[in-house]
């Protein structure tokens, strides 16, 4: 991920915000976000431009380098965010450097029991660090369409559809490194079905260019960004945006494969 591409969400988030009362609180939080991210991307390429490639993803947390940057982070989320996040992130920031490091380096290392305001802060914070080393990592990815990232085995966050010859093409996009891979269309990335009378898709008025892409028999959802249909869309910002899709989703019982940044 380039610096552009930071630029790219933070105008995306603050376009939609207009255009979408009902996701403009959502939106100008993650568009606050997205600019300390920008920031700390800048931070981080150029202390670490000159250092090796990483070999594997999960040896490469650099604690030195972020650590000094997450109290600074904390207080942008206690001014920016909703209050219930804005509380977890003062607490957070009361306590000792030690927690921090316990934190960050437990949901490096994959952990899936944090409570969830506690995943917010580490993941939105670390996204910047990860997407760095995802960029330039050594080792060849492996091969074959994973339900999970081939480079840090994090869940996507959003699917893509990009034009392909004969029609779209899906892709996943990581919801912590931000790489990108295929992935069948007709599969469910929760437990690999493939019978299409379980696979319900469903898109709303507002957001044609946007699907849920469900399951029964997992009962698990992700949204994807159709940009055949909306070439403009930044899919990790128009899913963000997509709350009606969202509500559709949650009345009939869909639980997200993976929570996005803002935990809907
Ligand atoms: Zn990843
Ligand atoms: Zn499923």
């Amino acid at each position: 991920m380039q610096s552009a591409a930071w630029d790219q969400r933070i105008q995306r988030a603050e376009e939609l915000a207009r255009l979408f009362p009902f996701a403009a609180e959502i939106l100008r939080f993650y568009s606050v976000v997205a600019r300390f991210q920008k920031a700390l991307y800048g931070y981080i390429h150029q202390a670490h431009q000159k250092s090796p490639p990483s070999r594997v993803f999960r040896d490469s947390l650099d604690l030195s380098l972020l650590l000094p940057r997450f109290s600074g982070f904390l207080n942008t989320v206690k001014e920016a965010a909703p209050p219930q996040l804005a509380d977890c992130a003062a607490r957070l920031s009361a306590e000792p450097e030690a927690r921090w490091e316990e934190l960050l380096s437990a949901f490096w290392l994959g952990a899936k029991d944090l409570p969830h305001a506690h995943a917010f802060c580490a993941r939105a914070f670390l996204q910047p660090y990860a997407a760095f080393v995802a960029a330039r990592l050594a080792a060849p990815l492996g091969q074959g369409e994973t339900a999970t990232c081939p480079v840090c085995d994090s869940e996507p966050v959003v699917g893509v559809l990009r034009e392909e010859q004969l029609g779209a093409r899906r892709s996943f996009i990581c919801s912590l490194c931000a790489y990108e891979w295929s992935f069948p269309r007709a599969v469910c990335p929760g437990c690999g079905e493939h019978r299409n009378e379980a696979l319900a898709v469903f898109t709303s008025d507002n957001f044609v260019y946007v699907r849920v892409e469900a399951c029964d028999t997992c009962k698990c959802y992700i949204k994807t960004v159709d940009l055949t249909r909306n070439g403009l869309a930044v899919p990790v910002v128009d899913e963000l945006a997509a709350v009606p899709l969202t509500l559709w989703a949650q009345e009939h019982g869909y639980i997200k494969l993976q929570p996005n940044l803002l935990a809907v």
